[in-house]
């Protein structure tokens, strides 16, 4: 979302939006700092960003009770996402982040009625000592949060679809600390190359699935916006409810090796926003309220933030339906069983020759 920043805020400028200091010395000096000026330390973005403060801000804390099962909403189905190493990608220290140049061959084909094309990737961490995800679970904030920014195809352009109401799909995946994951050394093992501000690398092209959680059909859904300013609320984003493993050898790459041109580039997560009159979907139900981490078998790369209890469709329909259908199966048996005991009084009464008197049950036999 940075490099879209750059150019909003290039337009910004030339109406004075900037203009917050009075000082032209401290203007002049700042002068190079004007496009990105607001920090994360200081996050009443609102004062010189209206959008900020409105209805569909994120991130949101996602809670997982409170959602709603959608089973219409389709699985993520991604294409091009395997780039050859012949395609070189630019790495790049904006000053927040760390970003990774997409080409618009990678594309979400499925999973929305419009194709989405990709423009880049990047991360949102905490520091050594606190967590640095911007979506949370249940109120459990991840260790870091990776953002994969589309642009819807008919638009053209993520510029000119960054304003419009279905402009943009972001993809989300948190991390969680575990097992080493080599695929993430792509972009880890270059950090150091881009400490500085405005620094940039290329690197080859890789398959960009790897970085994914394998379960893209499990994830959450709703309308927000640009998690940094000028927090456009033109987002549908999609959190994927299982997480990625990295290490902390790894994590602490992402904490300590970037700066800002005034300090370390850390703790770059915007503070949780209301969630207002919004719904969050699920694309998956669980009879769990309680998230459960557990580890995946065969990988180690990533797990499972919420596991239902069977299937992926498990619905309350469906429960409900299994409740009525043994209730019906032991009241039919009951009745079974009383009409054969039934019979077999009837028989031994006519063998004794007396005469048969029926008198209905009044509670059932079983
Ligand atoms: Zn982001």
């Amino acid at each position: 979302m940075d490099r879209l920043l750059l150019l909003i805020l290039a337009q910004l400028l030339t109406t004075g939006a900037c203009d917050k200091n009075p000082d032209p010395e401290h203007k002049e000096k700042h002068k190079g700092d004007m496009l990105d000026h607001w920090t994360y330390k200081d996050q009443n973005w609102n004062e010189s960003y209206v959008l900020c403060d409105k209805n569909s801000q994120s991130p949101i804390n996602i809670d997982t009770g409170k959602t709603i099962f959608n089973k219409n909403l389709p699985p993520i189905t991604l294409e091009g996402y395997n780039l050859p190493e012949t395609e070189q990608l630019a790495l790049s220290n904006n000053g927040h982040t760390v970003v990774l140049s997409l080409p618009d061959s990678m594309t979400i084909s499925h999973g929305f009625t419009q194709k989405y094309l990709a423009s880049q990737l990047h991360f949102h961490w905490g520091s050594e000592t606190t967590p640095g995800s911007e979506h949370q679970v249940d109120d459990i904030q991840y260790a870091a949060e990776m953002h994969i920014v589309h642009f819807a195809a008919k638009y053209g352009s993520l510029n000119d679809a960054a304003q419009k109401t279905d402009g943009l799909a972001v993809l989300g995946v948190l991390f969680q600390v575990g097992e080493e994951n080599k695929h993430y050394d792509h972009i880890f093992d270059k950090l150091e190359d881009i400490a500085e501000k405005d620094a940039a690398v290329q690197i080859p092209g890789f398959d960009i699935n790897t970085l994914l959680p394998r379960q893209l059909y499990r994830f959450f859904r709703y309308n927000g916006s640009l998690t940094t300013p000028p927090c456009f609320q033109t987002v549908t984003w999609t959190v994927f409810n299982e997480t990625v493993r990295i290490s902390q050898a790894q994590l602490k790459k992402l904490e300590v090796s970037l700066k800002t041109g005034h300090g370390t580039l850390d703790s770059n997560f915007r503070h949780i926003q209301p969630l207002k009159k919004r719904t969050v979907f699920a694309s998956f139900s669980s009879l769990t309220s309680s998230r459960r981490i557990i580890p995946k078998e065969d990988s180690g790369e990533s797990s499972e933030l919420n596991k239902s209890v069977d299937g992926d469709n498990f619905t309350l329909g469906d429960t409900m339906a299994l409740i009525f259908g043994v209730l019906f199966g032991c009241t039919a048996l009951a009745f079974v069983i009383y009409v054969i005991k039934q019979r077999k009084r009837q028989r031994s009464s006519t063998e004794r020759g007396q005469k048969v008197i029926y008198k209905p049950a009044a509670t059932m036999e079983a």
